[in-house]
C-alpha cells in the first residue's frame, strides 16, 4: 500500500500525458528502468546522441522522490565539500566529481530553456543560512571553496540574510546564485516530452519483473511484454527493492515528509523571501523553505519512526515553520505528502556494476534534481561507450551496507540525537 500521499505537483501538475503498458518484445540499444529524472536525463542524453531508448516505469512519470520534492535546485553535495572531495578522492577524480556537481544546476535550467518546459523555473538561487556562528564560519569556507572554482558562490552576512530570507535568526550563510526553484512533476514530464521527441519511446506502468542476460543481450520481463537491449540503465532510485535486492543494500531508504500551506497574504508574502530563492539551512534536523507560483508556503522534514507518522509529521513540519518564520498567523495546511530518497552512506553520487552492459546509478542523497540530471548525461555517453572507469562519478561492484536490515532506518532513528545537538548549538549562538 501507498503511504506516501499525493505531493503538491502531482495533484496540481496540468501536463500529464497518458502512456501505454508496454505490451509487446521490442528491442532497443538502451533500456531503462524508471522514469524520474536518472531515467528520463538519461534517455534524453542518449536518444539525442541517436540511440534507439526504451524507458519502462512501473508507476507514471514522477511517481517516486522526482514527483515528490520540494523543487529545490541544489548544484553541490549534502555534507560533502570540495575540499574533502580531494581528500576523499585525491586531486584528479576529486576535481572531475566537483566540475560534475558544479556545472549541475545550470545543466537543469539551459535543458529547460532549450525544451522549453513549462515548470515554474527560476535560477534565481539557494541560499544556505547558518543557525549558528560555527555554521556561519563553514559557510564562509564552503563558498570560498566553490568561489575559487569560479562558481557563483556568495558570503551573506547576517544583514543581508536577514534582508534577502526576512528571517531573523541566521547568522548569515552564503547562496550558489546558479541554484533555483521548479515544479518537479512538470520538470519530469517535460524531460518525458522531450525524450520522446528526440525519438526514446517511455511506457507506463510497466514494472520491471526481471533483468537476464541472454547470449550478448539483457531481456527485461513486464507482465504483458519484454524488452531485449545491448544496455541496461537501472534507474529505481529508493523504489526499487523488489527488482535487485542487493542494490537495494547498497543505500538507505530515507522518507521524508514534505507540506504546502494555503497561499500566504501578499503583505506576508512581501516581508518572506521576496527574491522567491529556496533555504535550506545548516541544522543536522534541516529547515527548509519555499515558495510555490501561488504563494504556498513549502517545507519539508524526516521523522521519527512510529504509528501515526502520516498525521503527526506534517503539523509538526507546520508548527516549526510558522515558530522559524515568526508566522503568527501562517495560513492552514493544504498538502501533505512524502517520499523516499535513496542515501548513500558516503553522500556521493555512485554508479554500481551489476554486469556486463548493466548499471545502476544512484545520485540522490536528499539533493538529486541537479544531480540526477546531470547523471543522466554521464550515463548516456556510457551508454554510447564510454568506459565506467572513466567517468567523473565512482563506479563499482555492488557495495552492501553491513546490517543493512538493522541500519537501514538509521538516518531516522538519529534524528532525535540531530535535533538535541542543533538545540546545543543554538544555546552557544545566543
Ligand atoms: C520528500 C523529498 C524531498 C526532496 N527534495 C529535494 C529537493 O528539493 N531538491 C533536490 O535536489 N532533491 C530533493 N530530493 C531528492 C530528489 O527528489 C531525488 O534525488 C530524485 O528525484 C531521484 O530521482 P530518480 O530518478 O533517481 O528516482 P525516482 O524519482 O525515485 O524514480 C525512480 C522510479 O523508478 C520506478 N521503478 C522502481 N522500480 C521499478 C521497476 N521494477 N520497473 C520500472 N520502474 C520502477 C519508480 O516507480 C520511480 O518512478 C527530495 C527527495 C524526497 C523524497
Amino acid at each position: 500500500m501507498n503511504t506516501e500521499g499525493v505531493s503538491l505537483w502531482q495533484a496540481l501538475g496540468r501536463n500529464r500525458k497518458d502512456r501505454p503498458a508496454l505490451a509487446e518484445t521490442l528491442g532497443a540499444d538502451l533500456a531503462i528502468v524508471g522514469g524520474g529524472f536518472s531515467g528520463l536525463s538519461t534517455a534524453l542524453h542518449a536518444a539525442e546522441k541517436g540511440l534507439s531508448v526504451v524507458v519502462l516505469e512501473a508507476e507514471t512519470i514522477a511517481f517516486g522522490a522526482s514527483g515528490r520534492n520540494a523543487g529545490f535546485v541544489v548544484p553541490n553535495f549534502a555534507k560533502v565539500d570540495p575540499d574533502d572531495l580531494i581528500a576523499r578522492l585525491g586531486a584528479e577524480r576529486g576535481e572531475r566529481l566537483i566540475d560534475f556537481a558544479a556545472g549541475s544546476a545550470d545543466l537543469v535550467f539551459d535543458l529547460i530553456r532549450r525544451h522549453a518546459i513549462a515548470c515554474e523555473a527560476e535560477q534565481n538561487g539557494w541560499i544556505q543560512p547558518a543557525h549558528s556562528i560555527a555554521a556561519f564560519e563553514k559557510t564562509k569556507s564552503r563558498a570560498g571553496q566553490w568561489a575559487s572554482r569560479g562558481r557563483p558562490a556568495v558570503v551573506l552576512d547576517r544583514h543581508a540574510m536577514r534582508f534577502i530570507t526576512g528571517v531573523k535568526e541566521y547568522m548569515g550563510g552564503w547562496m550558489d546564485q546558479s541554484g533555483g526553484v521548479l515544479n518537479p512533476v512538470e520538470y519530469a514530464r517535460g524531460l518525458a516530452d522531450a525524450a520522446e521527441a528526440a525519438g526514446a519511446r517511455v511506457f507506463e506502468n510497466s514494472p520491471v519483473r526481471s533483468i537476464n542476460r541472454s547470449k550478448d543481450s539483457w531481456t527485461l520481463a513486464t507482465q504483458h511484454g519484454a524488452l531485449r537491449a545491448g544496455k541496461v540503465v537501472v534507474a529505481t532510485n529508493a523504489y526499487g527493492g523488489a527488482l535487485n535486492s542487493k542494490l537495494a543494500r547498497t543505500y538507505f531508504p530515507l522518507r521524508v515528509f514534505q507540506i504546502a500551506t494555503q497561499p500566504l497574504p501578499a503583505d506576508i508574502r512581501e516581508r518572506l523571501l521576496p527574491g522567491g530563492q529556496c533555504v535550506s539551512d545548516t541544522r543536522r534536523n534541516l529547515f527548509t523553505f519555499r515558495f510555490d507560483a501561488a504563494n504556498r508556503l513549502i517545507s519539508g522534514g524526516m521523522h521519527i519512526l512510529g504509528p501515526g507518522a502520516e498525521a503527526r509529521v506534517p503539523r509538526r513540519i507546520h508548527r516549526r515553520l510558522a515558530r522559524h518564520l515568526d508566522l503568527k498567523d501562517i495560513p492552514p495546511l493544504e498538502y501533505s505528502w512524502s517520499g523516499t530518497a535513496a542515501v548513500e552512506p558516503d553522500f556521493l553520487p555512485h554508479l554500481v556494476d551489476l554486469g556486463p552492459g548493466l548499471i545502476a546509478g544512484f545520485a540522490c542523497n536528499g539533493r538529486g534534481i541537479a544531480m540526477t540530471t546531470a547523471m543522466g548525461k554521464v550515463l548516456a555517453e556510457w551508454a554510447c561507450g564510454a568506459d565506467a572507469r572513466d567517468l567523473p562519478i565512482p563506479f563499482g561492484p555492488p557495495a552492501p551496507i553491513p546490517f543493512h536490515p538493522l541500519l537501514r532506518h538509521a538516518p531516522n532513528m538519529l534524528l532525535f540525537w540531530s535535533m538535541l545537538r542543533d538545540r546545543l548549538d543554538a544555546r552557544s549562538a545566543a
